[in-house]
């Protein structure tokens, strides 16, 4: 049993993201003491349930006082008043990190709250589902993915290593990167997919009862994978949407432009335009599967 990296971890948030964590802690260093917060009892009982945490409570300072690692998992609108409640309650040379899916907004709602003294480390875990709730974690959830943490230049670099080390235990491969690339990098490989998906099943659901039917009886032909990622907890897209709101405009436009010009080419009756661009989509998804992120 290796010495705990951290002796009390506050996870704010303990749905799918959160409660994956506490599971990784508790199978790698089942001497730190875990303190799960959420707003309601029924999560909080669940947690009990599954037995991921060793104490509960719906007060974010609560779960804050006495860590020194707090780790905000919940939706990112959520972040700056989570952030208002935790800094009176946190000691100096404790950690904040979170999990959430967009960096610049995240750390421009959380940094300006944390006193001095409390080091800031904006991270997060690239691995999930479309499953909700502490119930749909597993600690295998993060293994052989990858972990983006956006340090600022004034992050302590002892702070950065330990969070770094948190989440190579979980099985992560971790890097860093700027907030704003990173915001640019989701935008195109998480947060477009997730619109075209929602736009995609949400035009399906507006078409006549008969031809509703048959789009579920034969879903499999490409519109069941659209339905899983469309799945996903609508609040926490909503947030993801608002808050990295420029990068992903900037691509829906670039985006609207090819799609104008594939279907230019369907009017037309231009296959080789439409060959070449599907011949190289296809590639694409073979270096995916390279890269073992399939
Ligand atoms: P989730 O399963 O829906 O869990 C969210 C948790 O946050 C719940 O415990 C919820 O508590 C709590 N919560 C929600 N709003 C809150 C508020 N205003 N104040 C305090 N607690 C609040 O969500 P998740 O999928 O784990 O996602 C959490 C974060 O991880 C998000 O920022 C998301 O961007 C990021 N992320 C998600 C994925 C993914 O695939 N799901 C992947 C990477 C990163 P109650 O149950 O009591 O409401």
């Amino acid at each position: 049993m290796s010495d705990p990296l951290f002796n009390r971890v506050a996870l704010i948030g303990i749905g799918l993201i959160g409660s994956s964590l506490a599971r990784v802690i508790r199978r790698e260093w089942p001497r730190t003491r875990i303190v799960a917060c959420a707003r309601h009892a029924e999560t909080l009982e669940a947690v009990c349930r599954l037995g991921i945490a060793d104490e509960t409570t719906n007060d974010p300072a609560a779960a804050a006082a006495g860590a020194d690692l707090v780790v905000i998992a919940t939706p990112v609108l959520a972040y700056a008043e989570i952030g208002r409640r935790i800094a009176p309650a946190m000691a100096r040379g404790a950690i904040v990190t979170d999990v959430g899916s967009v960096k610049q907004a995240v750390i421009r709602d959380l940094q300006p709250s944390l006193p001095p003294g409390v080091h800031l480390v904006p991270g997060h875990p690239v691995a999930g589902t479309e499953h909700s709730g502490p119930e749909a974690g597993f600690a295998e959830l993060f293994h052989d993915r990858w972990c983006i943490l956006t340090p600022l230049p004034d992050t302590d670099p002892a702070a950065l290593g330990k969070v770094t080390a948190m989440w190579d235990r979980a099985g992560m491969r971790v890097a860093t990167m700027a907030p704003d690339h990173h915001d640019k990098v989701l935008a195109v490989t998480s947060h477009l997919p997730h619109l075209i998906a929602y736009t995609i099943v949400g035009t399906a659901t507006e078409l006549g009862q008969d031809l509703q039917s048959e789009v579920v009886a034969y879903s499999a032909g490409g519109f069941r994978d659209f339905t899983r990622i469309a799945a996903s907890d609508p609040v926490m897209w909503r947030d993801i949407f608002l808050t990295n709101r420029e990068a992903v405009l900037e691509l829906l436009q670039r985006f609207s432009e090819d799609l104008t010009a594939l279907q230019r080419a369907i009017r037309r009756g231009d296959g080789e335009t439409l060959y070449d661009w599907f011949e190289r989509t296809r590639a694409i998804r073979r270096s995916i599967i390279e890269a073992k992120q399939a």
